[in-house]
């Protein structure tokens, strides 16, 4: 049996999964004034797919003030009402222990050795907010669960039930479309970091935590001799991190989770060390580890069965359980072409709201 399949593996009826009882939850988007055709299409493509049902309300977060055209535009976009707010200065600029020099000084050589994003401050300012202010945010406060949406992005096929609550019926906290690698260079001291915390804590480690090393590492003696020479992505036991992560530009999660004092705790640690500035720790691998170290697997939810693109890759729900086609090799996950499966449209768990079966609200 599949730990983790779908919630739904065919079309429901929308409109019955919205009358039912609903949770408490947001979309939240963090988005540029300069970025309104972008937001734009995003809100038209979730609207398309699912919210035009469900109507959840879209809580957007800028450093800067709105531009009046924006909310205008958000306003004629939503179904179910937007909520436009600023990030608090503090939460947009360095911690009062980060010597801004050198912070840029750190930032300008990210930049030289080929670091993605590296050399742009406002971009270790999104890193470090995602990874943890925004949860504290007030907008968000009065939510239970939310889901990031980003400009630019795009969902390819219908979503006819409800996966808040969905996750919170199946007791999930985490709920990804996307896994990559992280690109080494952005982080070469978070897994440490992130461990030392874990022992710090006294938390013992978990098969989720184990399941983030590399298993093709080397044994024990020359382990321990290569962690000596190179501390990057390696733990005081030798152990190496295997880079994986979720993308974190889709997330369904429980803001009380990552409100909550382990998680938040963690954040505190990250954030005192400096690595947000001194090197470029992104808010994806920070989440993905704290939620595999934080909780037990079946915590963490992949829904393989949401059509997605953001730039350079997609996800096709093809290649969820029971979504697969014999023959069909245009299905499954990579990066973006014009010959990609999603670029024609996806072949969808639900690609036909006309032919509707069961109706419940946990699918168990
Ligand atoms: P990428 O997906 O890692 O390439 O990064 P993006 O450019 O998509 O940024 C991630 C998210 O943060 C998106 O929702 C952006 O709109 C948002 N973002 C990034 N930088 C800024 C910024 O300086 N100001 C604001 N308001 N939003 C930002
Ligand atoms: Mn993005």
């Amino acid at each position: 049996q599949d730990l983790d399949a779908p919630f739904a593996t065919q079309c429901r009826d929308p409109e019955i999964a919205a009358s039912q009882p609903r949770e408490n939850a947001a979309f939240v988007m963090l988005a540029r004034n300069s970025e309104i055709n972008e937001a734009r299409n995003t809100i038209q493509s979730i609207e398309k797919q699912f919210n035009q049902w469900f109507h959840y309300p879209v809580v957007f977060l800028n450093n800067e003030e709105w531009d009046p055209a924006f909310i205008r535009a958000m306003n004629q976009s939503v179904s179910g009402g937007a909520i436009f707010d600023v990030i608090p200065k503090e939460d947009w600029s360095y911690p009062e222990w980060i010597d801004p020099e050198q912070a840029r000084a750190s930032m300008a050589e990210q930049q030289k050795n080929g670091v993605w994003n590296g050399g742009k401050e406002s971009y270790h300012h999104m890193c470090r907010f995602y990874s943890g202010t925004f949860y504290a945010h007030k907008a968000l406060q009065k939510y239970k669960w939310y889901w990031r949406l980003e400009p630019g992005v795009r969902f390819t096929c219908a979503l006819t039930y409800d996966p808040f609550v969905e996750m919170a019926c199946h007791n999930k906290s985490y709920g990804y479309t996307i896994a990559l690698w992280e690109e080494p260079n952005t982080c070469p001291s978070l897994f440490r970091a992130v461990d030392d915390f874990r022992v710090h804590i006294n938390l013992p480690r978990t098969p989720a935590w184990n399941a983030m090393m590399d298993q093709t590492w080397q044994p024990w003696p020359i382990r321990k001799l290569k962690a000596w020479l190179n501390k990057d992505h390696v733990n005081r036991q030798g152990e190496r991190w295997n880079l994986c992560h979720y993308w974190s530009n889709f997330e369904i999660a429980d803001l009380d989770f990552f409100r909550g004092e382990a998680y938040q705790g963690l954040f505190r640690h990250l954030d005192r060390l400096g690595g947000f500035y001194y090197e470029r720790w992104g808010d994806a691998p920070v989440h993905s580890l704290a939620v595999h170290m934080l909780l037990p697997p079946d915590r963490l939810h992949h829904f393989s069965d949401i059509g997605y693109h953001h730039e350079p890759f997609f996800q096709c729900p093809g290649n969820a359980p029971g979504g697969q086609l014999p023959g069909n090799k245009a299905l499954g996950n990579g990066e973006w072409s014009s010959e990609s499966p999603g670029a024609i449209g996806c072949r969808c768990q639900c690609p036909d709201l006309r032919r509707r079966n069961n109706r419940g609200i946990c699918l168990a």
